[in-house]
């Protein structure tokens, strides 16, 4: 037997080999689904297929790095650098600059992110004088747009769709259907597509050149993908017409972990592959070996109570392990100090490192508090999503010009970097300049080259900017041919004069924005070196490309070694963690408020929490809290009704909150108070209020959330809670004493220190 298949067991092996003919694999969390979609593609090239025959689509290009460097080991670097492997959106988009052509864009198209997208669809607004109505937000518009795009809804279909009228119509947003047409046309005259258009175009392409279709029918002989149940309509199309003459499609995945249903993903995909290919064959694993048994079957008893699911089995031979410990925390804050100090604990009880550890959460809001913790504590930490590096100012404004650089009808670039730095060219002059391009239906690059720009009523002033401003990004454009990627970059930050602009500003800022400049040319450099096949451009296209279609995986930075992660339940779909922190379970916040209100919306939470407890390999803690700011009031919170649905047995509750002595928790002098909350909670939890009783949980959760914003807030003052001061910036209260009127509170300032206030004069905002 060749060695690679030793490490497999004999279920994994047979959907290993079987390489002919389609093959769905559905199963349990941790069963070794993309374990297995590696090793068939590191067989089948060591069988003799040509890597650049086989097509593999992963959810993130972490993932697609990971599977990729994992099959080099087998069959050699040289070989896996050609299977065509990534997300959808790179692949197709790599696939749609080549075939540019055939659907009317540039080769270079420019790939609109969602901060393009709503900037748009504001200056459609605008244009149509709705932009002061209140029902129409960029973000819900691009929501729709998005949906009606995966279902492959083109605008004139759109218009015709009774489902799709109704409910704008009762969202009070009757013009969606035109204002998604525009959108469409804004988007091809400035030569750019958003994310869903790299899938719709791709369906477009094959729909209308078969010739185009049947080519790459013919080279990806072998196709295969991972977290299939995650895949969309607009997707599984692709799919299903690239598969459609060698029909050696093998897709994985596991329906009970379907949790982008908000992206459109379609659990019916799965159903819809049974019936396209009736000859599939059908392989099933069920053994984990990520997780403990506790884990497994603790996660098993929960996603149960789903009805919607294929039944399966999964089982785990690993050890029984902990069992899965729940602490009660008084506030969000408290929250915060508990896992920093239980991360702590567990490293020095359990000699786990700091990689080892995860927190994950339902929502990006969360992580701020556990920053701030783990800061506190000295534990370093990793956060992803958010903002990422390449979604800072300093780095856009630079791509800005170097999207100009290769496609200048790129109007959002365009609008972005037209008076950056400064130069004179105002609003009002921008406003005409956009009108003009309404009015002749063509991009704000048209307008500013077109000869006649000096008759079109602006002062012979501001011509002599624009023309300035032209020739400036002209001359990039005629620079990009001959310079590599990185000497463009270098060019366009000291001749935009965005360089000066920073270094002449002496502020802290523009130093940090002077570093990461330095650390977008190292990125670029880095990009050009991995890159020997530049192609005409240079690589800066497929640069710009691999920048806007990061996914919140893909955030990490070189240095992220050892350091705690912090990221949301979304993120974490297919990682795993040796101990795994799952924060907040709150009724409100997860489930969601909004999800609860349905029984698909609560289905997909509960899958979310299957999702977040099988990341966990050897331990996993669970804690909620009693009191949480939410959107600036405080709110009141009861248990999850999830920690209800576990097989209590599974469950330790009470070492949850003793299983770590708050004495020696909290060390430091300033945090001595902290122990006054955190007694309490202890308190709490020995006195339990309440019984993790699936009937109790369901009256419980009859009655409305108790849930009150309080104008007098001196007395939401309390020791945790983080505040603002006018003039000594944020920090904690860590002691607060006296009485009404002159109650005093001791503020630990992060960077004032500590300091006595009396809250009547202090006006100190919570935070
Ligand atoms: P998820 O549903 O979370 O995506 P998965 O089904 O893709 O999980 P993998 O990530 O492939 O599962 O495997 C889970 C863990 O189990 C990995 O650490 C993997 O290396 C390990 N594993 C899988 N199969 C085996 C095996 N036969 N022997 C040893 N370890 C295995
Ligand atoms: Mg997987």
């Amino acid at each position: 037997m060749k060695s690679y298949l030793e490490h497999l067991n004999e279920a994994q092996r047979k959907a290993v080999v079987e390489t002919e003919g389609p093959a769905l694999i559905i199963a349990g969390a941790g069963s070794g689904k993309t374990r297995v979609l590696t090793y068939r593609i590191a067989h089948l090239i060591s069988q003799g297929v040509p890597p650049w025959s086989i097509l593999a689509l992963t959810f993130t290009n972490k993932a697609a790095r990971e599977i990729k460097e994992r099959i080099s080991h087998i069959v050699g670097q040289e070989l896996a650098a050609k299977i065509w492997m990534g997300t959808f959106h790179s692949i197709f988009a790599r696939i749609l600059r080549m075939e540019a052509e055939h659907i009317n864009f540039p080769g270079t198209f420019t790939i609109y992110d969602t901060t393009d997208a709503k900037s748009l669809i504001n200056s459609i607004l605008k244009n149509m004088k709705l932009n002061k109505e209140k029902a129409y937000k960029p973000g819900t518009i691009l929501g729709r747009i998005s949906s009606a795009k995966n279902d492959l809804l083109v605008p004139a279909a759109y218009a015709q769709d009774a489902k799709r009228s109704m409910a704008d119509a009762a969202a009070n947003i009757p013009m969606m259907p035109e204002i998604y047409e525009r959108y469409v046309r804004e988007c091809r005259k400035a030569g750019a597509m958003d994310f869903d258009d790299l899938l719709l175009y791709t369906n477009i392409l094959f729909r209308d050149h078969p010739e185009v279709l049947a080519n790459y029918q013919e080279r990806f002989r072998y196709i295969l993908v991972d977290e299939y149940q995650d895949t969309n309509f607009s997707q599984y199309l692709i799919i299903r017409k690239l598969a459609g003459k060698h029909k050696n499609i093998c897709v994985v995945g596991d329906d009970a972990q379907s949790i982008y249903s908000f992206r459109g993903a379609r659990i019916e995909n799965i159903l819809n592959f049974r019936n396209d290919y009736p000859d599939y064959k059908l392989f099933k694993l069920e053994q984990n070996y990520r997780s403990t048994q506790t884990i497994v079957n603790a996660a098993n008893s929960v996603i149960e109570k789903n009805t919607g699911q294929i039944r399966k089995k999964v089982f785990s031979q690993n050890d029984e392990g902990a069992k899965i410990t729940v602490i009660q925390a008084h506030s969000d804050v408290d929250e915060g100090f508990i896992v920093a100090n239980h991360i702590n604990e567990m490293r020095l009880r359990h000699r786990y490192q700091f990689q080892d550890f995860a927190i994950l959460y339902r929502t990006n809001a969360q992580s701020r508090i556990f920053e701030e913790a783990l800061r506190k504590k000295n534990i370093p930490y990793k956060i992803y999503g958010g903002l990422s590096f390449y979604q800072r100012k300093e780095i856009k404004d630079i791509l800005a010009y170097l999207r100009l650089a290769v496609n200048p009808h790129d109007n959002e670039a365009l609008k972005r970097v037209i008076n950056y730095p400064a130069r004179g060219i105002g609003k009002t002059t921008l406003d005409k300049l956009e009108a003009l391009a309404n009015h002749y239906n063509v991009s704000l690059w048209n307008v500013l080259t077109n000869p006649g720009l000096p008759q079109a009523g602006f002062h012979s002033g501001t011509v002599k900017k624009l023309n300035a401003f032209t020739n400036l990004i002209s001359g990039f454009i005629s620079q990009v041919p001959n310079m590599s990627a990185f000497d463009i970059t270098n060019e366009i930050a000291s001749q935009s004069g965005i360089l000066k602009e920073l270094h002449q500003d002496k502020s802290h800022e523009s130093q940090t924005r002077l570093e990461n400049l330095e650390e977008l040319f190292n990125a670029i450099r880095e990009f050009s070196d991995n890159k020997e096949e530049s192609g005409e451009n240079n690589g800066l296209v497929d640069f710009l490309q691999e920048v806007s279609l990061l996914t919140d995986q893909d955030t990490e930075k070189p240095d992220d070694i050892n350091k705690v992660t912090l990221m949301t339940i979304h993120s974490a779909k297919g990682l795993e963690f040796k101990t795994v922190y799952i924060v907040g379970i709150e009724e409100g916040l997860f489930p969601s408020a909004m999800a609860s209100t349905s029984e698909a919306g609560l289905e997909e939470e509960r899958r979310l929490f299957y999702v977040a407890l099988t990341r966990a390999q050897e331990r996993a803690t669970l804690t909620f809290a009693r009191s949480r700011y939410k959107f600036g009031e405080l709110t009141f919170a009861r248990p999850s009704r999830f920690l209800g649905e576990i097989d209590q047995s599974y469950l330790d509750i009470s070492a949850g909150a003793n299983s770590f002595d708050p004495a020696n928790a909290f060390s430091s002098v300033s945090e001595r108070s902290e122990r006054k909350s955190f007694n309490l909670k202890r308190n709490n939890v020995s006195k339990p209020q309440f019984r993790f009783s699936e009937e109790k949980l369901k009256k419980q959760s009859a009655s409305p959330s108790f849930h009150f914003s309080d104008h007098d807030s001196s007395s939401q003052i309390q020791p945790g809670v983080i505040v603002e001061h006018q003039r000594f910036g944020r920090g904690k209260v860590i002691q607060v004493e006296g009485e009404e009127p002159n109650i005093k509170a001791t503020v630990d300032f992060t960077n004032a220190g500590k300091k006595q206030l009396l809250l009547k004069f202090a006006k100190l905002k919570i935070i």
